[in-house]
């Protein structure tokens, strides 16, 4: 039986058919799907893109966490894959700096914290931030994010740490202190700094995230980060549309 009147979802074009399990069959892009699930879903990423927690969108909806949960992990493959294939090499001036999350808050800080996530982060000025969770801040870890990720010649901004020391293999290297060319004004906001804040604001307001978790939220918040200055919703439809067709 056709359903009139509604476009299929995931291409777009009309001719529905009701199976006789109550899913629809799109005879254009043959995806068979339950439109109420559909709308299910679509909720749920509402939640997600106004950053709601997996808990609080379940009780919202009422419906299970899990079944949230596991929507919320499906949106965040989904960024993941979207960035990758967006992906393209960072040049320019790109300042290059490692961050470390979770753990106990007290104790030692910064490099080599103890129980804590180093991440490196590469941003481009006027540009985007990539970011890596990486096992540990040696040269050779971070170099290889440089070689796969920056385009050669480009001019590197960092702080005076070691690993940091042949940087100029790739390009041209500045050292600066923190708090001259990191720190202030207007590069506080958009350099690499400020996307460090941004990111450990909103990773706060997730207790207890598993380090084996870290990934997908530090992908998030990239994505979250580099297209602050768009309406992200629509994005977040066209990504689930193309990256994750087998949400129903
Ligand atoms: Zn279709």
């Amino acid at each position: 039986m056709y359903v009139h009147g509604r476009k299929c979802w995931f291409c777009g074009h009309y001719g529905l058919l009701k199976l006789s399990d109550k899913r629809v069959w799109c005879g254009s892009c043959r995806k068979k799907y339950s439109l109420q699930k559909l709308k299910r879903d679509l909720n749920a990423l509402y939640y997600f893109y106004l950053e709601v927690s997996a808990r609080k969108c379940a009780k919202e909806l009422k419906i299970g966490y899990n079944a949230v949960s596991r929507r919320y992990k499906i949106f965040r493959k989904a960024i993941i894959e979207y960035s990758e294939q967006e992906f393209k090499k960072l040049h320019g001036k790109l300042e290059a700096d490692e961050a470390y999350f979770g753990g106990k808050r007290k104790g030692s800080r910064g490099r080599g914290a103890f129980n804590k996530q180093p991440v490196f982060g590469i941003l481009e000025r006027n540009g985007k931030v990539y970011t890596a969770v990486v096992e540990d801040v040696s040269a050779k870890t971070l170099f290889e994010h440089i070689k796969k990720k920056t385009r050669k010649g480009s001019v590197f901004y960092t702080d005076d740490f070691r690993s940091y020391k042949d940087l100029k293999q790739y390009g041209k290297h500045n050292k600066v202190l923190h708090s001259k060319t990191f720190g202030k004004g207007h590069n506080h906001i958009n350099g690499i700094e400020g996307f460090w804040s941004y990111a450990k604001e909103r990773f706060h307001k997730y207790h207890g995230i598993g380090k084996k978790n870290y990934l997908p939220y530090i992908k998030e918040m990239e994505f979250r980060f580099n297209n602050r200055e768009q309406d992200v919703y629509p994005l977040l439809i066209k990504i689930i549309r193309r990256f994750a067709p087998k949400m129903n």
